[in-house]
């Protein structure tokens, strides 16, 4: 008898004990919505929680923020991979490119050493500056280079609404139109900026926007060497390189006329051949 009521005694103890710590565990998992806010008497354990949970969110936040600024372009790149171009298939053709011409200072010599070596390249051309010098227009299309649209004023297209970038767009094709009867299908945004918006709607009328995935940093006036350097040691297969043939007051592109013969030497020997954007990414240079 006495063994059962111990027995019994043990049963109810341990249940009694077991409904205890499920009822303290209960109440330490959930804490109610007001003990958080009011923890100066509450736990540690919930002010950490509280504490981590907070930080966890300003860390999610922080690191949407750091997403959405810094690698707009690179998801635009994911997210239209065949309207915005970095660079060319991987193989032994590369593209030299152009931007800000035509420019007399500069653009004439670039031609003269892309003519001797006959090497085509892609000019992104920018419309008012072709509305300034239309003879130099039409020499870089008479020389079998390709051409592209390099807005007519030179903004930053994050910076101006999609009006504006479309008036940027379609003032400058028309332009180049007229100068040269080209109406070019490729766009290479100032900077190599733009938003998802205008590249909606360059995508829906066909274009494509070319940025580069070699950079030879040009246009800050460095040496011959660093513009050898920058682009020779970051050259690959399907590259497409970026350079300068026009500039701002004050630009100089020494650097760059001097460097050219020698890149162009050393690409060749190393089994290169170039070509324009539109032959690299099989497109046409036309607007369709
Ligand atoms: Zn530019």
């Amino acid at each position: 008898m006495f063994r059962m009521a111990f027995l019994k005694t043990l049963l109810f103890l341990s249940i009694f004990s077991l409904l205890f710590t499920t009822i303290t565990l209960e109440v330490q998992a959930s804490p109610p919505s007001n003990m958080v806010k009011t923890e100066y008497n509450s736990e540690s354990v919930i002010q950490s929680q509280d504490k981590s949970s907070k930080s966890n969110l300003q860390q999610n936040s922080s690191n949407k923020l750091k997403k959405k600024s810094k690698t707009t372009l690179s998801e635009l790149h994911q997210k239209y991979p065949g309207t915005m171009v970095l660079k060319g298939p991987k193989n032994q053709r590369i593209a030299l490119t152009f931007d800000d011409v035509p420019d007399p200072r500069f653009t004439p010599a670039i031609l003269d050493i892309l003519s001797k070596y006959h090497v085509p390249a892609t000019f992104f051309i920018g419309g008012k500056r072709a509305k300034d010098y239309p003879e130099l227009t039409r020499r870089i299309h008479r020389e079998g280079h390709a051409i592209g649209n390099h807005s007519y004023d030179h903004p930053l297209f994050t910076k101006i609404t999609l009006a504006q970038f479309q008036s940027q767009i379609l003032t400058t094709e028309q332009i180049i139109y007229d100068t040269v009867g080209v109406r070019p299908s490729l766009i290479r945004p100032p900077y190599g900026e733009i938003s998802e918006a205008q590249l909606k709607w360059a995508k829906q009328q066909g274009y494509k926007i070319v940025n580069w995935n070699v950079d030879s940093l040009d246009w800050k006036g460095i040496g011959k060497e660093e513009v050898k350097k920058n682009v020779l040691s970051h050259v690959g297969p399907g590259s497409i390189i970026l350079f300068h043939a026009g500039g701002g007051i004050g630009s100089d592109l020494t650097g760059t006329i001097q460097a050219l013969p020698v890149i162009i030497e050393t690409l060749r020997n190393k089994g290169y051949t170039f070509v324009t954007v539109p032959m690299l990414i099989q497109t046409s240079e036309t607007k369709k």
